[in-house]
């Protein structure tokens, strides 16, 4: 590849639409586009404009597979997926000419359509892992109580009591801040109202079923790291979420940012809440009161 990728850094994008008559022509290379082996068309965000923010210069276009040009250089297979069954393409687009129809929604709008897009995307994934977790959690349960070993049953130890109530703990607290985002999505229906709990799901995924399938996969002993239960699979599939629809860093930072925003600073350099200016100020309020009480007693 000899375009460096962007990755979840929409002002590094280099492929480029140029507008030619009634057709836009594309170059440039996309990695890790999903399952596009299989899709009978690509959605491709390119840069339209270059001499706008990335933000106002992008577009997106519906690319049929087969167009003149589209070259899928390499399926890159995810750990476990057999070498020659890769689902994530590298590709070249080479000169791919496409009409005016092919355009996304407006030109310079790729931003705002991904985002809209991924937030959804993102809640489905949670709801995903959900059930996935759950899955863990109820096989770490079964086995908790069915595997006798030392003189009693694993539901009977402290430390396997301890990972079955912490899983149970994290479960719950994800299903609701899921639910409650969900409900937030529902209930605005515009994207950038819930873009702080969406993303700030994004980063709580793949630590809950990491850690729920973690516990699960250790409870079912030799077991549990074999092909023939599903925790590994799981472990792994907490790693592509913490990387897939962006970083966990990348939402961490969009999650501080907008907490930050109903934020201010202060004056000076004491805190607001410093207790000796909340005394003085107490004490100049209730002055009146105190002397009132004072000098009566
Ligand atoms: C399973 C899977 C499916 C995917 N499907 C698609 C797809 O269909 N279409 C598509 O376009 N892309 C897809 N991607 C790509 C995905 O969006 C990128 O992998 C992701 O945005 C990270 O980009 P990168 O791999 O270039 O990592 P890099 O950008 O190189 O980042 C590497 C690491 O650097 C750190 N980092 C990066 N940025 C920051 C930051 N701002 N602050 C702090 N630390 C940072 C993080 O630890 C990050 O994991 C997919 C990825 C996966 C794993």
């Amino acid at each position: 590849m000899t375009e460096p990728h962007a990755g979840a850094d929409p002002t590094m994008f280099t492929t480029r639409a140029v507008r030619d008559g009634d057709d836009w022509v594309i170059n440039g290379w996309k990695f890790f586009s999903s399952n596009a082996a299989t899709a009978s068309f690509l959605i491709v965000m390119v840069v339209t404009n270059p001499d706008v923010s990335a933000y106002q210069g992008m577009s997106m276009f519906l690319v049929p597979t087969d167009t003149p040009g589209v070259k899928i250089e390499r399926n890159v297979g995810l750990y476990g997926e057999r070498a020659d069954q890769g689902s994530h393409a590298l590709i070249h687009y080479d000169n791919v000419r496409v009409p005016a129809e092919a355009l996304l929604g407006g030109e310079g709008q790729a931003f705002a359509i991904a985002q809209t897009r991924l937030g959804g995307g993102r809640i489905h994934h949670a709801m995903r892992t959900i059930g996935l977790s759950r899955k863990a959690l109820d096989m770490m349960c079964e086995r908790a109580l069915s595997r006798q070993t030392q003189g009693s049953r694993l539901s009977d130890k402290q430390f396997v009591q301890g990972y079955i109530a912490d899983s149970y703990a994290q479960l719950l607290q994800f299903r609701l801040m899921v639910l409650y985002t969900a409900w937030e999505i529902d209930k605005y229906n515009d994207y950038k109202k819930v873009r702080k709990d969406i993303a700030a799901v994004k980063v709580v995924m793949p630590t809950v079923l990491h850690d729920i399938a973690w516990r699960a996969m250790q409870v079912h002993g030799a077991l549990g790291v074999t092909n023939e239960v599903p925790f590994l699979g799981m472990v792994t599939g907490a790693a592509v979420m913490g990387l897939a629809d962006g970083p966990t860093e990348v939402h961490k930072t969009t999650v501080a940012k907008q907490v930050l925003r109903d934020y201010r600073p202060t004056d000076g350099i004491w805190p607001s809440e410093w207790i000796p200016a909340k005394r003085e100020a107490a004490q100049a309020k209730y002055a009146d009161f105190i002397e009132h009480e004072v000098g009566n007693l």
